[in-house]
């Protein structure tokens, strides 16, 4: 265990936000956490649980006591019907379990390569790019619940997943995530529906190292690498709208990009909005929205979280005085 007062967690956050918390721990074990959480008498408010830092906008000051569980083990268990549960600690990075499980040839996250974070973070927001969400792979999830002061494990139905949100992200800070139980297996079926992704529905010895290959080289043309320019991947939520007003906003603007969800929901782009109303590229400042990608918000210089907030709440009135839609931070805000 480590622990470190007054600590400098700037560059534990991929929009490299400067800012401070009143003490940072660092725990390896189950019991590491559970003597933390009874030392200091842990509550949800007092508490921020740390990944990666890649989906957080922080402020300059923390009043909490930041912990991160680093655990690193993988294990592995073949079910009867021949596919593989993977227990992951949540501590392990996300892209490095992709690629591990990619390169012994097994599928299911394969479209999720290269989102930045750590395994723990992964249920939080239901991680998902290229038509796959990570609930479509989990089994359960391994919590140390802070307020009864006791591991559990959570059905993927117990999990409550929906677009980027879950019963972690609707409860912050309750339950620590200590280990993510995946299925996957060698023989699964592609998941190739994504407009970029179609091209390889083509390819009949299509393997999985192609799909993480192409997956990662879209990726990589049009998302800015944080190292060289902070910022937190999609910065609002694509917006999921009623069918009656996805087609009034259809009458309106037929250019408009829009999912049918299940349900009779319909699921609009917001990068597409974004960039209707003129905020592509658009720089205030020390943030601005990438000039190739609408919906990433970067900080280019120095920002500090009321910045990026305003900048944010500025494009929030815009869109939804243009298009009548409300725009929702994806990444986990944390005031004090
Ligand atoms: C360039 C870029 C691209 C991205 N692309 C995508 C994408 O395609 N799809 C997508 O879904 N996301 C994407 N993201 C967002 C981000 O990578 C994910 O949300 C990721 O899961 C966050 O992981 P983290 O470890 O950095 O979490 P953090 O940012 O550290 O934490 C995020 C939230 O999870 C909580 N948390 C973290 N660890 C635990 C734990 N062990 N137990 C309980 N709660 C925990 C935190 O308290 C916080 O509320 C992107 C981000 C960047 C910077």
């Amino acid at each position: 265990m480590e622990l470190l007062e007054q600590a400098d967690i700037s560059m534990i956050n991929t929009l490299a936000l400067p800012s401070k918390a009143r003490l940072l721990i660092d725990t390896y074990t189950v019991e590491e956490l559970t003597e933390v959480s009874k030392k200091y008498s842990l509550l949800a408010e007092d508490i921020l649980i740390l990944g990666g830092g890649s989906n957080l906008v922080l402020p300059a000051f923390l009043d909490r006591i930041v912990i991160r569980y680093l655990g690193q083990s993988i294990r592995y268990q073949e079910t009867d019907t021949g596919e593989l549960l993977v227990s992951v600690d949540a501590g392990v990075v996300w892209d490095e379990l992709v690629n591990k499980l990619v390169n012994k040839g097994l599928r299911g996250i394969e479209n999720l390569s290269l989102i930045p974070g750590t395994v723990g973070a992964a249920p939080v927001q239901n991680i998902g790019a290229y038509g796959v969400e990570l609930a479509d792979v989990l089994e359960s999830v391994e919590v140390f619940n802070i307020e009864k002061q006791i591991t559990e494990i959570l059905s993927k139905k117990q999990c409550e997943f929906s677009y980027r949100d879950s019963l972690f992200k609707q409860n912050p800070n309750k339950y620590f995530i200590l280990n993510v139980c995946l299925k996957v297996s060698a023989k699964r079926d592609f998941s190739l529906s994504y407009g970029e992704l179609q091209s390889l529905n083509r390819n009949s010895d299509l393997s999985v190292h192609q799909v993480r290959e192409k997956v990662i080289s879209l990726r990589q043309a049009k998302l800015p690498d944080p190292k060289k320019l902070p910022n937190t991947g999609s910065f609002f939520k694509n917006p999921v709208v009623t069918a009656e007003q996805a087609i009034k906003l259809k009458a309106k603007f037929p250019e408009i990009v829009a999912y049918p969800q299940a349900g009779g929901r319909v699921k609009l782009a917001a990068g597409w909005m974004i960039d209707q109303s003129g905020w592509k590229g658009v720089r205030s400042g020390n943030v601005g929205m990438h000039s190739k990608q609408a919906l990433v918000l970067v900080n280019y210089a120095h920002a500090t979280q009321i910045e990026v907030l305003s900048f944010a709440a500025k494009i929030q009135s815009s869109i939804l005085e243009k298009f009548n839609v409300v725009l929702e931070i994806e990444p986990v805000v944390i005031k004090t």
